[in-house]
């Protein structure tokens, strides 16, 4: 039997796992972290996520569970509750699911028959996955009807979705993307929705810490439920949460557990009570005012080096970057960016002439540099190594000397919960 004082840390046990981590660890203070679904969770964040926690069965909700064992647990759950119901004004939270996807798919359990009608922002459009594109499960066991921008402006055409709603008449209507640089309006969703008796699903997977800062609008009122990511600007723990009144609470319950899981991760529901009580201070509130403002700063900048941004520039945290005047692919572009210590992802525009998998555009946004600090003032110096790679992308050399470039800039920029 191993004893406490025997129990090898991960160095000793496993040199190749902790080593590689270690390298992580640098490669993300060493970088400048672009990809805007990504993020630097705190230190506080991270311990509670490599937690005794992980070792615990806790099926069920709090105070209604199939297992012993629950006296420090139930705390814990209903802590994360109270605090991410408080943060959202919201009247009921179910923190249990995995992640934003699962998240979803309970929302589709809860409300849809296999078969039925759902509507959500097309994936080359800026959509997700889970809401309804072809490949995902979702796609397949439900019938699909996406909607798109607009050609000239790469706005959602909420005229055009009106009219798809009245023909489909979808159960689900989702708003909600992963590459959509502008502010959801709620609130004419809202009534689409109820024109046509869908349920509306607001998914702030990308958004949830804007909101939670007050950077933009919240569906809350609008949407009936709402489902998140954790980890996105929210900065909290890899997970998912659905949001929503009173009268779907059970529903919804009820499809995340028993439906689509078993045991919950406490080990990240305490990751994430410890980041709602982070996101519910001032400081948090100025970091969301400067992912925007960040954005807008690089918005302007990559648009005075000739760079064509989808819809023009952004309202929230994320840039869409269409290359196809620069004479590169999103790909091309997305390696040399790496290798030059920009991390960011190729991606689709909208009415995308190229394949998915080589696309005219690259995604990039601020929730990741802002938690380091930077500011507007600094989003000059990003342009510029943004553009560098870009022009040099075929020279190794130059690439790897703006790499050390990058990385002797960050070092006056700490990474929250990197400790190396
Ligand atoms: C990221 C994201 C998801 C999925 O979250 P995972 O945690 O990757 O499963 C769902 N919806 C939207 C809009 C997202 O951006």
């Amino acid at each position: 039997m191993t004893t406490p004082s025997r129990d090898p840390s991960l160095a000793d046990r496993d040199p190749e796992i902790a080593s590689l981590i270690r390298h992580e660890d640098e490669r993300q203070r060493d970088k400048l972290r672009m990809i805007p679904s990504e993020n630097y969770a705190s230190r506080a964040v991270l311990e509670a996520c490599g937690s005794s926690l992980s070792n615990k069965y806790s099926e069920g909700y709090p105070r209604k569970r199939y297992y012993e064992g629950q006296q420090f647990v139930d705390s814990i759950e209903e802590l994360a509750r109270d605090r991410i119901k408080a943060l959202f004004g919201v009247e009921h939270v179910n923190v249990q699911p995995y992640s934003g996807s699962p998240a979803n798919l309970a929302v589709y359990f809860a409300f849809c028959k296999p078969g039925d009608t759902v509507m959500g922002l097309g994936l080359p459009h800026g959509g997700h996955l889970t809401h309804g594109w072809p490949v995902s499960i979702t796609g397949s066991y439900f019938k699909s009807v996406p909607y798109a921008v607009r050609r000239d402006d790469h706005r959602i055409d909420l005229d055009d979705v009106r009219r798809l709603a009245h023909e489909a008449k979808p159960r689900l209507l989702f708003c909600g993307g992963t590459a959509y640089p502008r502010t959801w309006d709620f609130p004419a969703f809202a009534s689409i929705a109820r024109e046509v008796g869908a349920v509306l699903v607001a998914d702030i997977a990308h958004i949830a810490g804007l909101i939670a800062g007050g950077a933009h609008p919240s569906p809350v009122g609008h949407a009936d439920v709402i489902t998140s990511t954790t980890h996105k600007t929210l900065r909290g723990p890899r997970g998912g949460m659905i949001l929503t009144s009173a009268q779907y609470a059970a529903a919804l319950d009820k499809a995340v557990f028993p439906g689509l899981q078993g045991g919950p991760h406490e080990a990240n529901i305490a990751g994430l009570a410890v980041a709602a009580k982070e996101a519910a201070t001032p400081e948090f509130r100025r970091y969301a005012q400067q992912v925007v403002a960040n954005a807008k700063a690089l918005a302007r900048a990559l648009s005075d080096r000739g760079y064509s941004l989808v819809s023009g520039g952004t309202d929230n945290h994320l840039l869409l970057v269409d290359l196809t005047n620069k004479s590169i692919s999103g790909k091309v572009a997305a390696k040399a960016l790496d290798r030059a210590g920009i991390e960011l992802n190729y991606n689709t525009v909208p009415y995308d002439p190229r394949k998915p998998f080589d696309p005219s555009g690259v995604r990039l946004g601020t929730p990741a540099i802002t938690s380091r600090g930077l500011g507007e003032a600094q989003m000059e110096a990003v342009a510029h190594w943004f553009d560098e790679a870009v022009k040099h992308a075929a020279d190794e050399a130059k690439l790897d000397a703006l790499a050390v470039e990058v990385k002797a800039f960050l070092g006056d920029y700490p990474a929250p919960g990197i400790l190396v």
